[in-house]
């Protein structure tokens, strides 16, 4: 059987969302059945040493990537939404964006317990805001992040700098950029 390159799956957009900018977009890895099934084998892959309670993922594309890495893993996923969109008590944390804003993220109180192992998912690693933000959370819920993974990450932006910053954690990339 030949090796899939997902390097294939990605479509770079040039100048989207805005003039500069280099938008990686992994739909066609989405949707392609054997892609999409290799991308998250690798980060099974990665976790199975981790102890994994939990996957967490921001909306909307972590959603993407972690919920058939909880269901393949057997563990639960918990979403980090977009403000307002939870009916229950949440803790929330602010985050600014690459391309200029404001951002914040919200987890459900209840959805990590002290101690819990939780491992962050994402598409694409860009400055790391977005990572933080929901690892602070998880942390403020008292689980503990156990890993982070990304299908890609943006090199040039030193996002897993920012990450190691706020504490050593494995990380796994499948994709440079
Ligand atoms: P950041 O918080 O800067 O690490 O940004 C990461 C988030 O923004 C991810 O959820 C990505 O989906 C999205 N994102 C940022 N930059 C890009 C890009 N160049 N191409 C595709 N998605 C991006």
């Amino acid at each position: 059987m030949t090796k899939i390159d997902l390097h294939d799956y990605v479509a770079s957009v040039q100048d989207y969302p805005e003039p500069g900018v280099t938008f990686r977009d992994i739909s066609p890895l989405m949707g392609d059945g054997k892609a999409y099934k290799a991308a998250i084998d690798q980060i099974v892959d990665f976790a199975e040493h981790l102890d994994v309670d939990l996957i967490a993922g921001p909306e909307s594309r972590g959603f993407i990537v972690g919920s058939p890495l909880a269901y393949s893993m057997g563990v639960g996923f918990v979403p980090a939404r977009k403000v307002g969109k939870l009916p229950r008590k949440a803790v929330s944390a602010s985050y600014t964006l690459e391309y200029g804003g404001v951002n914040t993220l919200e987890i459900h109180e209840d959805a990590i317990k002290p101690g819990q192992r939780v491992m962050i998912v994402d598409d694409l690693l860009a400055t790391g805001g977005t990572i933080n933000a929901t690892r602070k959370i998880i942390e403020e819920l008292g689980g503990v992040v156990a890993g982070v993974a990304f299908i890609i990450e943006l090199e040039d932006l030193h996002g897993r700098e920012k990450i190691m910053e706020a504490g050593d954690v494995p990380f796994l990339a499948l994709m440079e950029y």
